[in-house]
């Protein structure tokens, strides 16, 4: 019952619960029970062929032992009486049950014979069909009769009598050996299913530090490249190198990005105080343009709007900066979402033209939060709902309270995010499909400041979406406790 249990989960294992036919844990275990087997049966197989041959060769000994003998044992008969008696007792000496003899002259006649005569008769008459007798002992078939059978000479005191003849049935004994057969094959056939089980288990069990290092490496994002570690237990040395090798990889791209992170918040910080200079010096002209041409006062303008537009970016890069390196400060204090969420409504309603929905509890929902942070995500997830929806389709702001936290939706009935990007969205710079985008202006930068804000005032951002019916992102914070 175990056994079958074995084989079924194993069958099932294979068969797409989990295994494809091309991983390692399935090809070795398919070969190691393809050699056991190749190896099982073919000593099976041999050892069958073997016992066959030595049964075989023990008869025909048996035989040729006994035409051997005959003379000397027949000249110890007839001394007592005449040759036909010493014949007939010589005879009855080396008959048994599977054995019959029989002596014939030269001129064909039967002499003697054993004494069962029924089936001695049938016997002799069976070997008469023959057209010839082979003088050594052989292997004959009548019927589904095995007979080792042989006719020698037989010289008494230097004369030849006739000839002597032997048949032995080892019908019997073979199909003893078959059935000997039968139960090595069986016998073969369940240690192969016990070796199958226990090869896939131990495979499997090998591959497990593998399949260990695989989850911790796919659970690794560049935001716990410093804290992250492959520990394996109890894994063969190999593997451990393989993990040791793979720990201080990770050691040197955390270090990288350290690097990066710091090369890129110290370069945000130098590039927005001159440009915010800049644009200060653009928007002065800009106020005093009565002398300026139509061009240049849109080439003014264009400048404007770009230096502001990097200077936000800059701004951005400079908080995830300050967020990663833990700087990033927060002044929270008791909020009431309920009046936040409708100003937020209000204000991206007048600003984009667009319908801004809350459809909020009619209990007062507070939170603690640093209230600008928490705005700042606020607008920009409706300003993503406008940018990625029709310009007839309305953004709902959900408020909802549950006994320990306060949730916010900003849903839209948009274009959608695919499942496949809906993972790596709040990644810096990611941007699901350049083509998609390209109508839209934005760095990729938004949703990552908003997990980075969120979580920095212990909540939780999460996303629902379909393409085509549109997006729910979801804030979730703790409610104030007074
Ligand atoms: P961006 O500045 O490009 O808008 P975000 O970080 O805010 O950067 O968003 C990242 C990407 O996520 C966007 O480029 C867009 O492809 C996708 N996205 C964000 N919000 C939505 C939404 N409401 N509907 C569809 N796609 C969205």
């Amino acid at each position: 019952m175990k056994l079958s249990r074995h084989l079924r989960s194993l069958i099932n294992s294979c068969s797409g619960k989990g295994i494809s036919t091309s991983s390692l844990q399935f090809r070795l275990t398919l070969e190691l029970v393809t050699l056991s087997i190749i190896g099982l049966g073919g000593v099976a197989v041999w050892a069958g062929w073997q016992m066959e041959q030595n049964l075989v060769a023990a008869h025909k000994q048996t035989l040729e032992y006994i035409a051997m003998r005959f003379p000397e044992q027949l000249e110890v008969y007839s001394q007592v009486g005449s040759l036909e008696k010493g014949l007939e007792q010589t005879i009855n000496r080396v008959s048994t049950s599977n054995l019959v003899v029989w002596v014939k002259n030269s001129d064909g006649q039967l002499l003697a014979q054993s004494p069962n005569s029924n089936s001695s008769l049938s016997e002799i008459r069976a070997v008469e069909s023959l057209a010839e007798v082979p003088e050594q002992p052989q292997v004959v078939r009548f019927g589904d009769r095995d007979i080792v059978l042989c006719g020698t000479p037989l010289v008494f005191n230097g004369k030849v009598l006739g000839k002597l003849y032997l048949s032995q049935d080892i019908t019997a004994d073979r199909q003893k050996l078959n059935a000997g057969l039968w139960r090595l094959l069986l016998i073969s056939l369940l240690t192969i299913s016990i070796l199958t089980v226990a090869i896939s288990q131990r495979i499997r069990k090998a591959m497990h530090p593998l399949k260990q290092m695989n989850q911790i490496a796919s659970a690794v994002s560049a935001d716990d490249l410093k804290a992250a570690k492959l520990q394996l237990h109890q894994a063969p040395d190999e593997i451990l190198g393989l993990a040791k090798a793979f720990n201080e990889m990770l050691f040197r791209l955390s270090g990288a990005w350290e690097q990066q992170r710091q090369f890129v918040g110290n370069v945000s910080h130098e590039l927005r105080t001159p440009l915010t200079v800049v644009v200060g010096y653009l928007q002065s002209l800009l106020r005093r343009s009565s002398n300026l041409s139509a061009y240049q006062q849109q080439a003014l303008e264009t400048a404007t709007a770009e230096t502001e537009r990097t200077i936000r970016m800059l701004q951005d890069l400079l908080d995830l900066a300050r967020a990663d390196s833990g700087h990033l400060h927060f002044r929270c204090a008791p909020i009431m979402l309920n009046t936040l969420v409708a100003e937020v409504a209000a204000m991206s309603q007048k600003v984009s033209n667009r319908q801004i929905t809350v459809l909020a509890t009619d209990e007062d929902v507070v939170t603690c939060a640093d209230q600008d942070r928490l705005q700042q995500v606020l607008i920009n997830l409706v300003d993503n709902a406008i940018k990625y929806s029709a310009p007839t389709q309305p953004v709902d702001l959900v408020l909802e309270k549950t006994v320990q936290s306060a949730i916010i939706h900003v849903r839209d009935r948009g274009i959608g995010i695919p499942l496949s990007h809906q993972k790596r969205i709040f990644e810096r710079f990611y941007r699901v499909d350049e083509s998609r985008n390209r109508s839209q202006e934005g760095t990729g930068l938004g949703l990552a400041i908003a997990k980075s804000l969120i979580e920095g005032m212990d909540g939780r951002i999460t996303l629902r979406s379909k393409p085509g019916e549109g997006s729910i992102f979801t804030i979730t914070l703790p409610l104030w406790q007074p």
